[in-house]
């Protein structure tokens, strides 16, 4: 294979260093990951209509000939208008281009194109808007469609591919041998590439797609397989069934609902066998998964043995380090806290006493799972809101001390294809039931107009003794216009929010800093809390009941489901405000959603349907590294053969060792950033 391939872009002709960079932001650093920078979609110009059957006030394809063009138009500092006047041999349709002087001067009199745009029709005719063109002697009729990034368009794009594609023509490599596209009906992988930048059949397209997408699975799944043999390899700790756990149940604070008993039971049930749990426990937020896990701590404890339980934060593991004492201290378990922002001889300390057995669940953050600490015996393993961790971290938690019993806990409800992808052999439990009592959130999404009034309503919660979050996107004053919570809290205390106790809470701010502020916004001392997201996760405090959200367009579904569940978590009416003056379809939709229903499942299915899964799950959300062409969803029947073709593989070759699998080793690899394989 050619070197070439791996250079940095400037190796290509027309590439210079700033374009390079302009590539860079496209995540795009080598030749090769310019030809990987597949379409996220295509435009059919084979379905072109006349004039006559376009539809209103939608995006239609038309062929047209340019009859007469007239000079751009500045209108205002910002807005110039190119128009021409074209024809489909019939009928007569002005063409309208914003701000786009570059596109108009390709238009020539007298030349036919085809164009794709949004056509509508008023008393002076019919009009198309900003279209997408093509010659009408173009030999591709189907248009790729890229991700772009300002100063780079599709045609510098495709001419770059094309150079590229040469390159790699001149030594084409394969990664998979012809017995396995045969069986398997795969392409070649230099004519998928080649079909899914240049084709201009559909079909040819969906077989080139099919190809790539396989390889990014296959990988995946090779990945996952070893990582996942590695962890099967050893036994686990098998408790008893008989430990007594109605005493621990019936001294919990409240009843358990139906579904956390079983959830519980079926955990209890795993940790009895000698095969490592391998489990998901799925709820809503607000469902109670944490009552769950101390009930696994405690009957993990009382079998002479150490839990650990690990947070995406420092807030969250300090809450539920507060919550675990509160439930198991009573029993005698020794609960503490591991978090890096322990003093170094603090954490020897503590490192010593959990090498010697002195505790019995381990709270923390990722700390817990650094190389240098050691554990007596580590049985179970509790990992919450798994999906912001990586794959990386979790399989070296996994291989502390042996092969402990793993729990994950997530409030994002996964479809189970995506799960199994990412979690791997898992079983999985469901909490769908809310505690009883729980009111659903009321939801509102108001625009700016209106702050002053929703801060009245917040005003008349607080002096009823209840507290409230307002969260703002950014930190810091920035060129967005984004709301910062620095200058907001500045604002707020003169105005809407004069004589109350605010403070403000965000990710920049010390570990201890943050502690100490939800230590008194849990005592009451401070009625509103102005932060960043740092409060999506977990955080409990039952009696904050209003969450306004600033600049609410610029938050995902699940994203602001997960910050409005942050309130209504008590016994008092709660209330979500979603303050945005955005008003594409696409937001308005959102909020739309998000105010009629405060069912989690339902949201993150919307949410999925509205962003698609690569965004849904964006990398750093579900750990996996990133799907550049596989809809995860919709690729049930091929993700099964991916899966069953890397199981054939690794069966001959289990650490991809033998020569002929040297490529598909470099790309694993490539793919976890990590020496996952030995
Ligand atoms: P999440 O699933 O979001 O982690 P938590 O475990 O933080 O939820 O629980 C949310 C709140 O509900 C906590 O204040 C907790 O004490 C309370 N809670 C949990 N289980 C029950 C229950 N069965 N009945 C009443 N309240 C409960
Ligand atoms: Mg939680």
């Amino acid at each position: 294979m050619s070197e070439l391939l791996f250079c940095g872009t400037e190796v290509l002709k027309g590439v210079g260093q700033s374009k390079a960079e302009k590539y860079k932001k496209l995540g795009i650093t080598s030749v090769y990951g310019l030809i990987c920078h597949f379409p996220k979609s295509y435009l059919d110009f084979h379905c072109n209509v006349p004039i006559r059957q376009a539809v209103m006030n939608e995006y239609n394809c038309l062929k047209l000939k340019i009859k007469s063009k007239s000079k751009p138009q500045s209108v205002r500092s910002k807005l110039v208008i190119c128009k021409a006047i074209a024809t489909d041999g019939v009928d007569d349709i002005e063409i309208v281009m914003y701000n786009n002087v570059y596109a108009f001067q390709y238009l020539k009199t007298g030349l036919e194109y085809y164009m794709y745009g949004k056509v509508t029709e008023n008393f002076s005719g019919i009009a198309i808007s900003s279209p997408t063109y093509i010659y009408a002697n173009e030999k591709f009729f189907i248009q790729p469609l890229y991700k772009l990034t300002q100063g780079i368009t599709v045609n510098m794009i495709r001419a770059d591919i094309k150079q590229a594609l040469s390159i790699m023509r001149n030594e084409p490599f394969e990664t998979l041998s012809e017995d396995i596209r045969n069986r398997y009906n795969l392409a070649p992988l230099m004519w998928a590439l080649e079909n899914v930048h240049f084709s201009d059949s559909r079909s040819a397209i969906e077989y080139a797609r099919r190809r790539l997408a396989f390889d990014e699975l296959l990988r995946l799944e090779l990945g996952l397989l070893i990582m996942r043999k590695r962890a099967k390899s050893k036994t686990a700790f098998k408790m008893d069934w008989r430990t007594n756990m109605n005493d621990f149940i019936e001294s919990l604070p409240f009843e358990l609902t139906d579904d956390q008993y079983r959830a519980s039971l079926e955990i209890a049930r795993d940790l009895c066998y000698d095969v490592p749990m391998n489990r998901l426990l799925q709820g809503d937020v607000g469902s109670g998964k944490t009552a769950v896990a101390s009930i696994a701590c405690c009957f993990v404890a009382k079998n002479g043995i150490q839990s650990a339980l690990m947070a995406p934060t420092e807030i969250l593991a300090s809450q539920h380090y507060k919550t675990l004492c509160g439930f198991l201290e009573p029993f005698g378990i020794k609960v503490c806290l591991l978090t890096g922002s322990l003093t170094p001889k603090k954490k020897a300390i503590l490192k010593s006493e959990i090498a010697n057995g002195d505790y019995d669940v381990i709270v923390g953050t990722s700390a817990i799972i650094q190389k240098d600490v050691e554990y007596k015996s580590l049985g179970l393993v509790i990992t919450d809101e798994q999906h912001r961790f990586g794959v990386a971290q979790r399989s070296s938690l996994a291989e502390k001390g042996g092969s402990p019993h793993k729990l994950v806990m997530s409030a994002t409800p996964i479809p189970r294809t995506l799960a199994l992808m990412i979690y791997g052999d898992l079983d999985i439990s469901i909490i769908r039931q809310l505690p009883a009592g729980r009111k659903p959130i009321k939801t509102w999404a108001v625009t700016g107009r209106v702050r002053d009034r929703a801060f009245g309503f917040v005003r008349k919660q607080l002096d009823e003794g209840r507290q409230a979050y307002v969260v703002c996107p950014t930190i810091e004053d920035n060129e967005n216009d984004w709301f910062a919570v620095k200058s907001y809290a500045e604002n707020a205390v003169k105005g809407n929010l004069k004589g109350y106790n605010v403070a403000l809470l965000h990710g920049r701010m010390s570990a201890n800093e943050k502690e100490s502020i939800m230590q008194k916004f849990r005592d009451g001392q401070i009625d509103v809390l102005i932060c960043t997201t740092v409060v999506e996760v977990g955080v409990d405090v039952p009696n904050a009941v209003v969450m306004v959200i600033e600049n609410a367009e610029r938050f995902g579904l699940s994203q602001i489901h997960q910050l409005r569940g942050r309130v209504g978590r008590g016994q008092f009416e709660s209330y979500c405000i979603l303050i945005t003056d955005n008003t594409s379809e696409d937001c308005i939709n959102r909020m739309r959603i998000i105010s009629s229903t405060n069912d989690g499942f339902e949201i993150s299915e919307e949410d999925l349907k509205l962003r698609g899964p690569g965004d849904f799950f964006g990398n750093a959300q579900h750990g996996l590294p990133p799907m550049k062409i596989t809809n995860l969803l919709c690729n049930v029947e091929l993700m099964e053969s991916a899966k069953q073709c890397a199981e054939e593989i690794l069966n001959d070759d289990p650490t991809l060792s033998k020569p002929y699998n040297s490529s598909l080793r470099m790309e694993v690899i490539r793919l976890f950033d990590k020496d996952i394989i030995g």
